[in-house]
């Protein structure tokens, strides 16, 4: 099997350097290049934390990346605005994005699902690549055919840039695709301080909670007369989501759809 050749944008990330690990660490994957706007032009073994990694060129722009290097994959981990850039720049260049970048608009899937179909080109957005996430939205979504009223509280780390998260969007989809639609609580409710009961999607209310020493959990609580369910997940760390980064790497070589959620393509 050839390898499959692949370029990571934000190798100095918490996420992107648990990446370049998986990469560099499993036979069938080969790391062709990085894209880091602040090394332009170095060698990924120049770079910090990065000594035992050889030939590996560092760009800042990925067009000229995209141009140099032939590869198969990019996978993204860095900031939504510059994360859509690359998606779409890297699918005009007939490379398949594997993005784990959270904060993406409706727009912006929309635009990248038109551009797969164009360019006939697999692509996966994943919101949250630990399996046991994925687990948490399906299973919120079976429960939330019985219940009805449901908080979603997620809780990260205090330098997450969006919010809510990209997960507690895509359990409140899921659970709005089967859900009858309620605006939940006393319909007289005030708020005393802006933003006690959270954002609103589809009248269920979504919590954010930035704190030092999370990484990335969230929970989904049902109630109904006499009884709640709580339905919980905790990464304690970033390999968390690196089974499911590789899993969607292989599905990508072999789909040519657009796929949001790594649900949708875990059996
Ligand atoms: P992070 O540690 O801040 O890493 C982001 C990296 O992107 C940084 O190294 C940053 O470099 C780099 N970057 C910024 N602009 C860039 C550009 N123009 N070109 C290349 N690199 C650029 O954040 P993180 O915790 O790794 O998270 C990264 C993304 O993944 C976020 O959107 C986060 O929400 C998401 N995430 C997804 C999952 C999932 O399972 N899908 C899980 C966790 C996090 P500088 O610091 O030098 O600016």
């Amino acid at each position: 099997m050839n390898s499959i050749k692949i370029i990571i944008a934000g190798p100095r990330g918490r996420m992107g350097s648990e990446a370049v690990k998986l990469v560099t660490n499993t036979g069938h994957f080969e790391l062709v290049a990085t894209i880091d706007h602040k090394n332009d032009g170095m060698m990924l073994s120049d770079v910090e934390g990065f000594q035992s990694i050889p030939n590996v060129p560092v760009y800042s722009d990925i067009e000229k990346c995209l141009l140099d290097i032939e590869a198969d994959v990019l996978i993204d981990l860095t900031t939504p605005e510059v994360g859509m850039y690359h998606a779409k720049t890297a699918l005009e260049h007939n490379v398949r994005p594997v993005v784990g970048t959270t904060g993406f608009t409706k727009q912006d899937l929309e635009e990248l699902e038109k551009l797969c179909f164009e360019k006939e080109l697999g692509c996966i957005i994943a919101p949250n690549f630990a399996v046991g996430a994925v687990l948490m939205m399906k299973f919120s979504q079976m429960a939330a055919k019985y219940f009805a009223d449901v908080e979603i509280i997620e809780m990260h780390h205090d330098q997450k840039l969006d919010a809510p998260s990209g997960t507690a969007v895509k359990t409140a989809e899921m659970i709005s695709a089967v859900r009858e639609s309620k605006k939940q609580g006393h319909p007289n409710e005030k708020e005393t301080i802006t933003g006690a009961r959270g954002g609103e999607y589809d009248g269920m209310h979504i919590h954010s909670v930035r704190l030092p020493g999370l990484i990335a959990h969230q929970q989904v609580l049902f109630g109904s007369d006499g009884q709640t369910l709580t339905i919980r997940h905790d990464s304690y760390n970033r390999g968390s989501f690196m089974s499911g980064v590789k899993v969607a790497v292989e599905t990508v070589m072999k789909n040519n759809t657009f796929v949001y959620g790594l649900e949708n393509i875990l059996d």
